[in-house]
This record gives C-alpha cells, structure tokens and sequence, in this order.
C-alpha cells in the first residue's frame, strides 16, 4: 500500500495511535537497532558540554569540534579557568559560538564551584545550571543514568509524534506530557533515541520514506506526511500538524 490514507482510516488510526504506542516504539526501535545518542563524549563532563553546544546545529558537526576541544579542556576545571574569548576557536565551526563559548565557560564554573567539577545527577540541580535546559537535563540524566525525568522532544520528535498521532500539541512540553503518558517510563529515554533516529534517516520533514517506514500501517500520517509537523515557514504558511484529526 503507497497511498494516502481515507479521511475514516486515518481517522480511526488517530483514535488508536496512542494505545498502540509502546508496541509502534517497539517496532520503530527494531527498525533502528542501534538507536543511541549521536553525540561523541568520554565523560558525563564532556556529554553535558556536548548537549550545550548542539543547540541549534547537527551532532555531527559537534563531534567534528569537539575532539580538540576536549583535548585542550578535558574537564570541568581546565575550561572553568579559562575566559569565553579562550575557548571561542575551539567552537567556531558551531553557530552561536561565542553564545556557547560563554556558556559552557559559565557551566563548567558553576560545576566546579557547586559540584567539585562534576555533574550531578538530579534533574533539579542539572537544570539548576547556566545554559542547561529540561532537554538538555533529560538527555543527560537519560544517557548516562537512564533516569530522564520525561522524554527529549526535538525537533525530529516533534514532528514524529505528531504524524504518529502520539500529540495533536506542536509545542515541545504538551507533547513531552503526552509521550509519558502514552509510553512506559522505562522507555523514555530511548523513546527519544529512536524517533530521533527515525527523523534522521526514515521520516523526514521533507520526502517521508514511507514505503521504507516499519510502521506506514498504523501511522495516521502515512504517505500524506509531508506537510504533517513541519515548522511553518513564510513560503509554505502555517504548518497543520494535526490538519488530519478532524476529517
Ligand atoms: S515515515 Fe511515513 S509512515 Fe513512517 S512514521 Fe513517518 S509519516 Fe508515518
């Protein structure tokens, strides 16, 4: 099957998405086995540096930056006792640099002068610290200690749970709700993983692989995706996320 969905089949694969939702993860993640953070870290010190420096550009480009980074600032302490200018060569490559400079500079500060220089565990004491936000808190804590306190909604999440039928929301903290409601807690962090292993290389925001999708015959948005959760963007007008959910 390559065609779009009828108004009633999507209508009636809307109304059980949600329920079938810890199956379809489960479906998602044989179809990316190997789903996992993307980023290159050597430490909990160089993962939450990493995460900072990836807002706004690819995990790629941050582990093409990183290396030397690192190898001049292995740890909280080295990159406290320098100033942003010091560090600002070493993230060039990255947009925001100097931005970021600034903040992993006041991060790694804060580390040393709250935790000895290393990163803490709690969700409350991780977002506690400049420049680290909820999503960033939750890859952490999800990555290194399996214990996000809710799933990391990106931009490729944001967009899959909304053609997925998981959230009819298009801001990132409604439908963070709606994902742990819908999905086991054990699976929230690799939850984040695979749809964002599945953004990558299957369901992307333009031209949707459907034909190549594990789960096209429970998707609601399946092969009529293409303006389903997608950014709005002047050329296009407004994106309609759930444009399908009143059929
Ligand atoms: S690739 Fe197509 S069928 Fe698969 S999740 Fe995305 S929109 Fe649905």
């Amino acid at each position: 099957m390559s065609e779009a969905l009828s108004a009633r089949e999507r209508r009636e694969r809307l109304k059980a998405a949600p329920g079938l939702a810890a199956k379809t993860l489960e479906r998602l993640h044989r179809q990316h086995p190997t789903a996992k953070c993307e980023l290159d870290f050597g430490s909990p010190f160089q993962l939450i540096v990493s995460v900072v420096l990836s807002a706004q550009t690819t995990d790629a480009n941050v582990n093409k930056a990183t290396p030397k980074l690192f190898a001049r600032f292995p740890d909280a302490r080295a990159l406290a006792a320098v100033e942003p200018s010091d560090v600002e060569p070493y993230v060039a490559s990255l947009g925001f640099f100097r931005a970021k400079s600034r903040s992993i500079v006041g991060l790694a500060r804060s580390l040393v002068e709250k935790h000895g220089g290393d990163v803490p565990r709690t969700l409350p004491e991780l977002v506690a610290l400049p420049g680290v936000g909820r999503k960033t808190a939750n890859v952490v804590a999800g990555v290194l200690w399996n214990t996000p306190e809710g799933v990391v909604v990106d931009t490729h999440v944001q967009r899959l749970a909304q053609r997925l039928g998981w959230s009819r929301h298009t801001q990132p903290e409604p439908i963070e709700q709606d994902l742990c409601a819908i999905l086991p807690r054990a699976k929230w962090d690799m939850a984040g993983h695979v749809l964002i292993f599945h953004g990558r290389r299957c369901c992307a925001a333009r031209k949707p692989e459907c034909g190549a999708c594990r789960v096209s015959d429970v998707c609601p948005s399946a092969f009529d995706a293409e303006h389903v959760g997608r950014k709005p963007s002047k050329s296009r007008g407004p994106t309609a996320p759930t444009r399908r959910a009143s059929d």
